[in-house]
């Protein structure tokens, strides 16, 4: 049967700029609509995604595939595609047969190199795959590429580098060699990626023919011929500056503390984020001079990928590409750019021409992701949901207890008052928290005033208005249990929120919880029974989609419409409360 649902109200990126539009329809595996409020047909399944990105899967250029596993942790931080570099091609076939026959819905489709082009003892000989073929002379290109070709390679990956920014001095092909794969490849309609170690390296793989360099480099700025020759040529670029960054000693290691990945990190994740490649003081070059190189080349329109290099110590597979698109944009390019690097570049530069892009006909592998990542790229991070060819990914939660919990009095007494103003015991406190959230224009404002009928003689006073204009509305308080707005704070050590309301009027109630990490684009609610006497209400984490309160940022309690209009409701007695069973 054929499955459809319906993005609507999201900011759509195509993989190339925000449209105008903001509504995908995805039928199976395919977009088959892009447009402005498309309603969807009866049955279709509907997301609402006000306040949210709406992009292709991410696809990282330029990473080493040794087993399924890596693509299954590419995949849970929106990697929808991995370009392998060099990888065992047998794993490649295999891997590539499940993704044919539809059995990898929880990992990233796959490309590969497979075996890559080296001399006899040169890099890649000694790591990543064990026992390869080399390549010795000129005269065995032409055979040893279509060996390549044979075994699958999408793609051929080229060494031309001795690894003199590790202090070695490997045995690497020679220019004639290098120019002969580069002419056996083309002859046998493949591209080109050539890893290079420094800016001589880059110079002459340009001359050679390379289609595609694998890395950029940090010992020195490209000059104005170097640019323009590359710009001529149609080079394409997979600077891979986390890459760079590890061998210069400066890992970005933050990313094992980012707090809105850190759920979806395992041990080994952050093990392999906070390693490095070189020395902190790798006098062979700068960090400064390979994001300048990498801005230079943008300016000249050189087409950029993302690429991540993931496993090589300073890496993880999928979480790095994250730290890549930073990283671009700290060398200058916008973030449009930078997503761009990461969607449709390496589709169009790397031949998948069914992904990438947000278009009709194109797979549904898409991303949405809370906020807008043109303004500010960490957005990529806050995966709201995902889905590889129209399916939907879970994303399991690997970590918990990140989030600290805040200082609650033992009561779990969450409010009090000076004066009419509403303070919190811990936490940033008490604020209004309408549907301005997510654009509509509900107003609230809240005031502690004297109640003898609540339970401690005085009340939360929450009055406003609920916007008419839209399909629903909603406006009331929230709770920000964290040190900052909407940082997330672990409530799990509590069971949920205790409370009393009443309400003059008889709009429905409803709380609603806003975790940090979630597979939903809408937080999740539970109806409230408020009336016009004071009624004991009690909602617990598991009720709001199975949470378990270890990431909260806010809970919320609501007053919803239809029907719009002045609305005023009384809160009291707010606690976190702690399970019966303990
Ligand atoms: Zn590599």
């Amino acid at each position: 049967m054929t499955q459809r649902w319906v993005v609507t109200g999201a900011r759509v990126f195509d993989g190339e700029r925000v449209l105008a539009a903001d509504s995908v329809v995805v039928e199976d595996d395919l977009i088959v609509a892009v447009g402005t409020s498309l309603p969807g047909a009866a049955g279709d399944q509907l997301i609402k995604a006000e306040g949210a990105t709406l992009l292709p899967g991410l696809i990282d250029a330029h990473a080493h595939v040794g087993s399924r596993g890596a693509l299954r942790r590419a995949l849970r931080f929106g990697v929808t595609t991995v370009c392998d570099m060099f990888m065992d091609w047998r794993l490649a076939a295999e891997l590539r047969a499940a993704e044919t026959s539809g059995e990898a819905s929880d990992v990233a489709a796959l490309f590969s190199a497979g075996t890559l082009v080296t001399a006899p003892g040169g890099h890649g000989t000694r790591q990543l795959v064990g026992a390869i073929p080399t390549l010795g002379t000129a005269g065995e290109a032409e055979r040893f590429v279509a060996e390549r070709i044979a075994e699958g390679s999408e793609w051929i990956k080229v060494v031309y580098d001795g690894l003199k920014i590790l202090g070695e001095h490997l045995p690497t092909l020679d220019f004639p060699t290098l120019s002969a794969v580069v002419k056996a490849a083309h002859r046998q309609s493949r591209k080109v990626v050539v890893h290079i170690g420094g800016l001589d390296g880059a110079r002459d793989a340009v001359t050679a023919g390379a289609d595609v360099l694998g890395h950029w480099v940090a010992d020195a700025e490209p000059d104005a011929d170097l640019v323009d020759e590359m710009a001529r040529r149609g080079v394409v670029v997979i600077p891979t500056l986390s890459m760079l960054g590890s061998l210069l000693g400066q890992p970005r290691a933050e990313l094992a503390e980012d707090p809105i990945l850190h759920p979806y990190l395992s041990e080994r994740d952050r093990a392999e984020l906070v390693g490095r490649l070189g020395p902190p003081d790798n006098p062979i070059g700068s960090m400064q001079v390979a994001r300048a190189g990498v801005g230079r080349l943008a300016g000249a329109g050189i087409p950029i990928l993302a690429g991540t290099d993931a496993p090589f110590p300073g890496m993880a597979h999928g979480v790095s590409l994250h730290g890549e698109l930073q990283a671009l944009v700290e060398a200058g390019i916008t973030p449009n750019r930078a997503l761009a690097a990461a969607t449709v570049l390496p589709a169009r530069h790397l031949g998948l021409a069914d992904r990438g892009r947000i278009a009709e006909g194109q797979r549904a592998d898409l991303m949405l992701v809370r906020g807008d990542p043109t303004l500010d790229i960490a957005a990529t991070r806050d995966i709201l949901r995902l889905w590889k060819a129209g399916r939907p990914v879970e994303r399991p939660i690997e970590a918990e207890n990140l989030f600290r919990p805040p200082v609650v009095p033992s009561s779990g007494r969450l409010a009090e008052r000076e004066g009419t103003v509403v303070t919190a015991t811990c936490g940033v406190g008490w604020m209004p928290f309408t549907d301005q959230q997510v654009g509509a224009r509900s107003t609230a404002e809240l005031r502690a005033v004297d109640d003898p009928s609540a339970p401690e003689g005085w009340a939360i006073e929450i009055s406003g208005y609920l916007d008419q204009s839209g399909t629903s509305a909603w406006a009331g308080l929230a709770f920000h249990p964290g040190d900052r707005l909407l940082a997330p704070a672990d409530l799990s050590a509590w069971s949920g929120l205790g409370c009393w309301l009443r309400q003059d009027g008889e709009h429905p109630a409803a709380a609603m919880l806003v975790p940090a990490s979630r597979s939903r684009a809408n937080p999740s609610t539970v109806w409230l029974q408020p009336g016009r006497v004071w009624i004991a209400q009690q909602v617990v984490w598991g009720d709001f989609d199975g949470s378990d309160g270890h990431d909260v940022r806010a809970i919320a309690v609501l007053l919803v419409g239809p029907p719009g209009g002045a609305f005023r409701f009384h809160l009291a007695s707010p606690q976190l409360i702690r399970s019966p069973a303990g």
